[in-house]
């Protein structure tokens, strides 16, 4: 990768944001979308296709009319190609949404908008996100990457989701427990610690930690910072990563802690390298469908995207070359 992605992955490092032309952004997502841009039916997969007057295409065996981002996660909101590319490229380098709408002189909601959708997109590619049989567990993954904003699920306790945190060779693995609620947790015997919304307990089964965020803590229970010690607290590695970065973010509401917490299982299984191109593939990525979603990181093309295949790991090797990052210049929509 030229200089474009080069260090984006520090953190305190703001990078400067070319001002990439709108054909050459275009061109070097087209490349992560379609390899050797050979374009294919996103609903049957076949290539017998038409190019149509405005710039769609229309399948010839199934119908379907579709457009270059028709399906992926990128289609989500209304950037064009050369702003998708910027506004990523500070979202690589962990500015706050607040920051990047700054940058970016984007409204706040456009940006947040695309802030969830890179979210969403990033835990898609995480290894549970079918759900791995467990149908409960899929349901889950399902509204989190539904579009528009999480909703507070009223009449839920703590309305959160409950999470089994587990580091192992300096490679974190956060999974959504489904049977378990908020209220559960209190009620177990394992010691619990809550600070700024988030609970987590000391080890419990095969996990390091439970972890959830909430409005509510158990009858009785304050925040007692520095009082109370678990596994956690006294080991180097993804927790002392993630206090940091919810302390940055000031808190974090229990509808987006899902989502973010993803986020930053992604970011800590990856904190040596540069995300920029790794996003950019994954927002250019097919989004779940409803069906039966298989499990394989394989090559992009027909037999590899079409609605996408989830993978089994996100975070796995680049399965193809990524596309060079176009020159930066001047751009408009990218025909979404
Ligand atoms: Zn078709």
């Amino acid at each position: 990768m030229g200089g474009l992605a080069a260090g984006c992955a520090l953190d305190s490092l703001v990078p400067e944001v070319p001002a990439w032309s709108e054909n050459d952004a275009r061109r070097y997502l087209l490349g992560f979308c379609w390899s050797n841009y050979q374009r294919y039916c996103p609903r049957c997969r076949g290539r017998k296709i038409a190019r149509l007057p405005d710039d769609r295409w229309r399948c010839r065996r199934c119908r379907y009319p579709f457009h270059d981002f028709s399906g992926r996660w990128i289609n989500r909101g209304n950037l064009s190609c050369s702003r998708w590319l910027q506004l990523v490229r500070l979202f690589a380098a962990d500015l706050l949404t607040i920051e990047i709408s700054a940058r970016l002189d984007l409204a706040y909601n456009t940006a947040y908008k695309a802030v969830l959708t890179l979210r969403q997109a990033i835990t898609a590619r995480c290894g549970d996100a079918d759900g791995n049989g467990d149908p409960a567990r899929a349901r889950v993954y399902a509204r989190l990457l539904a579009e528009g904003k999480p909703e507070r699920e009223e009449g839920r306790d703590g309305d959160s989701h409950v999470f089994g945190i587990r580091e192992e060779d300096g490679r974190v693995r956060v999974r959504v427990l489904p049977l378990i609620r908020p209220s559960t947790v209190f009620c177990l015997s394992v010691k619990k610690v809550r600070r700024a919304g988030v609970t987590y307990t000391d080890r419990f089964a095969d996990y390091d930690a439970l972890i959830f965020c909430s409005r509510q803590a158990a009858d009785g229970e304050a925040e007692k910072p520095g009082r109370r010690k678990v596994h956690l607290d006294t080991t180097a590695g993804f927790w002392p990563y993630l206090r940091e970065k919810l302390v940055k973010h000031r808190g974090i509401t229990p509808e987006r802690f899902p989502l973010y917490l993803k986020e930053l299982e992604f970011r800590y299984n990856h904190r040596n390298e540069d995300l920029f191109p790794t996003l950019v593939r994954y927002l250019c990525e097919f989004m779940p469908s409803r069906q039966a979603l298989p499990a394989a990181d394989t090559p992009a093309g027909p037999e590899a995207t079409g609605p996408r295949a989830l993978g089994p790991e996100q975070g796995s090797p680049v399965a193809r070359p990524s596309p060079q990052p176009p020159p930066p210049a001047p751009g408009k929509s990218c025909g979404t």
